[in-house]
């Protein structure tokens, strides 16, 4: 049996004075539902801010990337055992970073590394675009990211991690992806190549969540679908709707 898991990705939005009001808003609300691992990942500078708020809370901490080296000369980044007195989680190669930021499924790999070397629980994103979606190549585009991201790591470290799928097409437009294809794509091209680099147990414990346009009146879609086992939120966790499709994983 998977817990279910519900992770709020706020990208960059939000001061850290406004992050705090938010999460002060939500906290009532997640911790009420006791079985579902809850995650929010603000934007780094307001990650102490939002840890402090939630020390004795059942609501966990992520960022939204993480570098590959522990320090050294490089400008503006931030490193795993920087990223672990704050948190616990990391979302690694989100569809923006590979999009805007050059990421690849190598840098997603190094990243990865990182973060399970520090001990963080990283939730890794893996999608095809609307040009390869249109294409026919969902499956081989999105079975590729997961042998090329998780080349090298082994079979324990593999417990701790939770896989995204995000069709980019789907992200922020509105244009959800429908939940049976969505559970296919996420059986083919994840669940079913994650068994054979890592074994049956790995990938029947391995918890994949769905992400684009998830909101509170679609959410159960999803959460009933078996190889579906929560979602990564971007927009709509930005609001109290977050409760609701926190809720609904729990339900299902
Ligand atoms: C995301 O940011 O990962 C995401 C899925 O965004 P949205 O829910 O807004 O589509």
């Amino acid at each position: 049996m998977r817990t279910p898991f519900v992770a709020g990705n706020w990208k960059m939005n939000k001061t850290s004075t406004e992050a705090k009001a938010l999460i002060l808003e939500l906290k009532d609300g997640l911790e009420k539902i006791t079985n579902v691992e809850i995650v929010v990942c603000p934007p780094f500078i307001s990650v102490p801010a939002v840890s402090n708020l939630l020390e004795t809370s059942s609501i966990g901490v992520g960022t939204q990337n993480v570098h590959w080296e522990d320090n050294g000369a490089y400008t503006g980044e931030i490193s795993a055992p920087m990223v672990k007195e704050f948190a616990n989680y990391v979302i690694i190669g989100h569809s923006e970073r590979r999009t805007y930021f050059g990421e690849t499924d190598e840098t997603v790999n190094l990243r990865l590394k990182a973060a399970l070397k520090a001990g963080l629980i990283p939730i890794v994103c893996v999608g095809e675009t609307l040009e390869e979606n249109e294409a026919g190549k969902t499956f081989d585009i999105v079975s590729n990211q997961i042998r090329n991201g998780f080349t090298g790591i082994t079979e324990s470290e593999m417990k701790s991690v939770v896989v995204a799928y995000e069709p980019v097409w789907a992200i922020g437009t509105g244009k959800a992806c429908d939940a049976e294809t969505a559970n296919e794509v996420i059986l083919k091209t994840i669940r079913e190549p994650i068994q054979a680099m890592f074994g049956a147990d790995v990938s029947s414990e391995l918890r994949i969540l769905y992400g684009g346009s998830v909101k509170g009146s679609n959410a159960k879609e999803y959460f009933s679908q078996p190889d579906i086992d929560g979602a990564l939120v971007g927009g709509a966790s930005l609001k109290p709707d977050f409760i609701d499709i926190a809720k609904a994983a729990g339900a299902c």
